[in-house]
């Protein structure tokens, strides 16, 4: 079980696809409000693991706790969770308000609350100007933008990103971190956020999982794994090159 304070608990986790081990009895425990980067390089099961957290694939074997509740057979849409994907995944067909209040609207959200919360998202993401565009008109930032709004509108607990800044330039990237960065701070929500970017795990972690072959390598603050990775694959990935 587990404990006060825990906002995502991954216990024993381990997922195959057919003879091949993706995760191997993975543990992590995210606590409220912390921001985790899960890096590591392609193919070492990132987005796998995001995926069980989200509830899109299910798991071989372990549990997975969400505020202490077991969700590991959970519906998605019941896990209080928010998926921001690289490739944004709107509908090119509605507008941008149309895209932030289609989950509320199916969800049965009443239309004031649903104006109310599409407002806020607006103006924290600062995407007020584009509400009636449709994402064909929208720089790949703004469409990041209105991605992230998809998962703020939700009023989730839990954050999840899937190399969210990928199809970016460098300097809508290094804006983008910034932004997310402050999101953070405002919302004081619990992040996942995978990437395979050293940079991007630097910045925005309270605590980075260096992943590889499917198992957390390390799990420590930024510095700490840049002073004192645990072993060769962790200082070559990350650490200071003493
Ligand atoms: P990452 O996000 O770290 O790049 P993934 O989680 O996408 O890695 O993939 C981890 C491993 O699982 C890779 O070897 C990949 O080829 C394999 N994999 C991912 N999805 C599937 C699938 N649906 N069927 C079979 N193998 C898969
Ligand atoms: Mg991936």
């Amino acid at each position: 079980m587990a404990q006060n304070g825990t906002s995502v608990s991954i216990q024993d986790l381990s997922l195959n696809f057919g003879s091949v081990t993706v995760l191997e009895t993975l543990n992590l425990d995210v606590a409220e409000g912390e921001f985790i980067v899960l890096l590591g390089p392609s193919g070492c099961g990132k987005s796998t693991l995001l995926n069980c957290i989200a509830g899109l694939l299910d798991v071989s074997e372990g549990r997975i706790f969400i505020k202490g509740m077991n969700v590991t057979w959970e519906e998605p849409k019941d896990r209080g969770i928010g998926m921001v994907f690289q490739s944004y995944a709107l509908y090119p067909q509605m507008t941008v308000e149309k895209n932030l209040s289609f989950g509320l609207r199916v969800a049965g959200t009443p239309r004031d609350e649903i104006a109310k919360r599409i407002a806020r998202a607006a103006e924290i993401l600062q995407i007020e100007p584009l509400l009636q565009r449709k994402p064909a008109a929208l720089s790949g930032g703004q469409r990041q933008r209105v991605a992230i709004g998809r998962a703020l509108v939700r009023d989730v607990d839990v954050f999840l990103f899937d190399e969210p800044l990928s199809n970016l330039d460098a300097k809508l990237r290094a804006e983008l971190r910034v932004e997310i960065k402050l999101l953070h701070r405002k919302l004081q929500n619990t992040m996942i956020y995978v990437t395979h970017d050293q940079i991007e795990a630097m910045t925005l972690a309270d605590r980075i999982a260096v992943m590889k072959g499917g198992v957390i390598q390390q799990l420590d603050a930024p510095q700490t794994i840049y002073n004192r990775p645990v072993n060769r694959f962790v200082a070559g990935f990350l650490g200071s090159p003493a």
